[in-house]
């Protein structure tokens, strides 16, 4: 890549080492990045201290570029931090599996319950479910409906019976009828308390679970490191199940489980549907997060995929904050579906399909994009500004491109966004000249 990007990588480069002055500007993008996806901020020291210390031991490979391996190191390290390998529910030799939802209220126990009673199934396992939320009478009908829907039966003994004592039936049943594991749903509250934590310990004293699954809503935010600590203290967590990541969340809490509990997460919850559970695999959605995240691979894939005139000409407009929308439909191509840390995390765990379809929907808006930066005059493309002011010539635009005044509005917006992302890289790249790069 030509001079102006190149500068920044030159800092890595030098003496084709890492070294602690030369990977300081890329290690403050990730600090950054995982900062801004809501991870707690021990968490996000201990991984930057993590991968500081692994690059400045890595040894030089011939034919590998240390932005390379700095990129291999941050990932190896978020492998690391997300528990390594992937982690199944353990299956115990002899007696019932046993697993034990653990959780706030509303973050999907009772719906996690039905979607692993489905994948237990699919195992061949004869399931029971138990329902020992005794303080709403819906919660036990909800659970008997999810049942019916999974043809699993649900042990109750309405809302009198003590937690602990309907579980421990729950599990005398399951070994009388001969069933290979159970499941007990338990109450959870909005906030941790005593209560909720001494009757989740009584329940797990009655039954003695193979697995007791803390199960986190995606959406926690810093807090959730918190969660993980009191209730593995509480519990003695075997692992978590992250649900709802379908939804909008930022991530943070992916990063924070194992890092707080040394538990690692075993699934993914990633929609209403029962079907709608996969396995947590940690490398792939570490590879994810670099793929779609971080400077290191925009730069890697401006390498491949741009011209070496054209990044040179981009570089120095970076470097003088320059970018219109003549530069917007080059990178919007180039970088489409990558975001910050948030929308990466939306793609978790194998969900292949879900990425080419975000791919799909990338190639469709660049196409609409494209022409209605074809309908702008010379004047509208490089002065961005000049659109953001006046309606009519939004409306002019939105009509030549066959496209609702709306549609306009909206390509501003993304186009506002990657200028203000172009603008922190081109920042991040002064930083780097600065901080004393030889030619
Ligand atoms: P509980 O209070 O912990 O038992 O939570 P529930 O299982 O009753 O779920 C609360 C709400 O979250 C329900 O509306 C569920 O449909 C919804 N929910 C659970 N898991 C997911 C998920 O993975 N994705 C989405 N989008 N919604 C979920
Ligand atoms: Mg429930």
């Amino acid at each position: 890549l030509s001079q102006g990007l190149e500068k920044a990588w030159d800092m890595v480069r030098r003496d084709g080492e890492l070294t602690a002055d030369n990977i300081k500007a890329p290690m403050r993008e990730i600090r950054r990045a995982l900062l801004e996806a809501d991870v707690s901020l021990p968490i996000v020291r201990q991984f930057v201290a993590s991968v500081e210390a692994a690059a400045l031991g890595v040894k030089v490979v011939k034919g590998v570029r240390p932005d390379q391996q700095l990129v291999k190191v941050v990932n190896d390290e978020l492998i690391k931090l997300m528990g390594g390998q992937q982690e199944d529910l353990v299956d115990p030799k002899d007696g019932p599996q046993v697993i034990l939802m653990a959780g706030l209220q509303g973050v999907g126990k009772t719906t996690a319950c039905g979607k692993l009673a489905l994948a237990l199934q699919k195992r061949n396992k004869k399931v029971l479910m138990v329902a020992t939320d005794i303080y709403r009478p819906a919660a036990i009908e909800q659970l008997v409906t999810l049942g019916q829907r999974v043809n699993v039966p649900v042990f109750e003994m309405g809302t009198d019976a003590k937690p602990a004592d309907i579980a421990a039936a729950g599990l005398a049943k399951a070994k009388a009828e001969g069933y290979d594991a159970i499941i007990v749903d338990t109450a959870g509250r909005l906030q941790i308390d005593e209560r909720m934590m001494r009757e989740l310990g009584d329940v797990r004293a009655a039954v003695q679970p193979t697995d007791t699954l803390l199960v986190v809503d995606a959406m926690t935010g810093q807090e959730a490191a918190g969660l993980v600590k009191a209730f593995n203290d509480a519990a003695e967590l075997t692992g978590a199940i992250l649900t709802k990541m379908d939804g909008d969340s930022r991530g943070g809490a992916a990063l924070s489980v194992k890092a707080v509990s040394g538990k690692p997460i075993k699934f993914v919850g990633t929609g209403e549907k029962l079907e709608a559970l996969e396995p947590f695999y940690p490398d792939r959605t570490a590879s994810r997060i670099l793929g779609m995240g971080d400077v290191l691979s925009l730069v890697e894939k401006a390498e491949a995929s741009i011209k070496e005139d054209e990044a040179e000409a981009l570089a120095q407009r970076l470097l003088a904050a320059k970018f219109d929308f003549n530069d917007f439909l080059k990178q919007y191509k180039m970088v489409s579906g990558m975001g910050s840390m948030g929308s990466i995390m939306k793609m978790l765990p194998g969900m292949s399909a879900i990425t080419d379809k975000q791919l799909g929907a990338a190639e469709k808006q660049f196409k609409q994009f494209e022409a209605m930066i074809n309908s702008m005059t010379a004047e509208e493309r490089s002065n961005p500004d000049l659109l953001a002011k006046t309606a009519s010539r939004r409306r002019r635009i939105a009509r030549g491109s066959g496209h609702r005044e709306l549609d306009v509005t909206s390509m501003l917006g993304t186009f506002t966004q990657m200028r203000a992302r172009m603008q922190s890289l081109s920042q991040m790249l002064k930083a780097g000249g600065a901080a004393g790069a030889p030619g």
